[in-house]
């Protein structure tokens, strides 16, 4: 096994993105980067490091001066559990980097593939997110669909939010921390259930998406099943959404969740039209970093509105 050549350093984050700050002679800052202010930023909302490597709101913006940002070394046994290690330079092993038979490998990727194969000969337990799901939404629910939902024009910080959704490991403000914990958007409380039964952000979000989704000829919820497709992808007792449609929703769960954050570190009123419109901006580009695949995508389905057309169902597929 080889390293290959690290060139970490220093990075400004994006809007939303988990940072360390440095200063020398100083213990370092986790902190997640916040809008610029009005005076100039960056800004950073000031967190800790718990013993799993779980970044938690300290609820403090700071601008803390001769800090400078760094990127982080990020341990991700599995696709949605991302936890810190440090500043990329002072970590060693770093899981990314190297290589096996000339192929690049991750190490904490590499070690769970070894660990599921062992688990996978033994009862899995769900995970504790199935339960809770099950006693809130009381209806069937394919689990194994779920966990297997991807996409492959979102990117994997796009898959972020939702996953977290689905894990129900979202930090919304009624969770409690620092004060507030309504929603940006109606009095109630906010919680990750809220985001898709809040009639503000159903009325300006998500339902425009449901309907942008039937136009383009995606499937949709029976009427009155929306809040579990939405929190999870489910069609029907055995279904969920494909990668195609499933793009959409990890993209709008991404833009819809950086609109709450950043109302509430701005202290601004929350803007669903333009959460909206970011996540056509954002599905077209990366749609287009994915044109070959799209593409064909888009011809497969041609033909098949062709089929359905003429009648002639067929069983033969692409
Ligand atoms: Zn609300």
């Amino acid at each position: 096994m080889l390293p290959l050549m690290q060139q970490p350093q220093r990075s400004t984050p994006e809007i939303g993105g988990p940072t360390v700050i440095l200063k020398a002679d100083k213990p370092e800052k986790y902190a997640v980067r916040a809008p610029d202010p009005p005076d100039g930023g960056p800004a950073y909302l000031i967190h800790t490091k718990d013993r799993k490597g779980r970044l938690i709101d300290k609820g403090q913006l700071r601008k803390p001066a001769g800090y400078t940002p760094h990127e982080l070394a990020i341990w991700s046994p599995k696709l949605d559990d991302d936890r810190v290690m440090g500043p990329l330079t002072h970590v060693f092993p770093l899981p990314s980097g190297w290589t096996i038979d000339g192929k690049s490998v991750s190490l904490d990727r590499l070690s769970i593939k070894q660990r599921t194969q062992i688990l996978a000969l033994r009862k899995m337990i769900p995970p504790a997110a199935e339960e809770a799901w099950q006693m809130r939404l009381n209806i069937t629910m394919p689990w194994h669909k779920v966990w297997s939902i991807k996409s492959f024009y979102a990117t994997p910080r796009d898959q972020f939010t939702w996953l977290k959704v689905m894990h129900r490991n979202l930090f919304v403000a009624g969770n409690g921390g620092a004060g507030d914990t309504a929603c940006r958007a109606c009095p109630q409380r906010e919680n990750i259930e809220h985001l898709v039964r809040c009639s503000v952000i159903q009325a300006d979000f998500w339902k425009p998406l449901l309907a942008l989704m039937k136009a383009l000829g995606f499937p949709a919820p029976p009427s009155g099943e929306e809040v579990p497709f939405l929190l999870l992808g489910r069609l029907s007792d055995t279904t969920v959404l494909d990668a195609n449609q499933a793009g959409l929703m990890f993209i709008a769960w991404r833009c819809l969740y950086a609109a709450v954050v950043s109302s509430r570190v701005d202290g601004t009123p929350l803007h669903l039209d333009r959460a909206y419109n970011r996540v056509f901006q954002m599905t077209i580009s990366r749609l287009k970093a994915n044109g070959e695949k799209w593409l064909l995508w888009a011809r497969k389905n041609a033909h098949t509105g062709q089929r359905r057309r003429t009648g002639a169902l067929g069983s033969h597929t692409m």
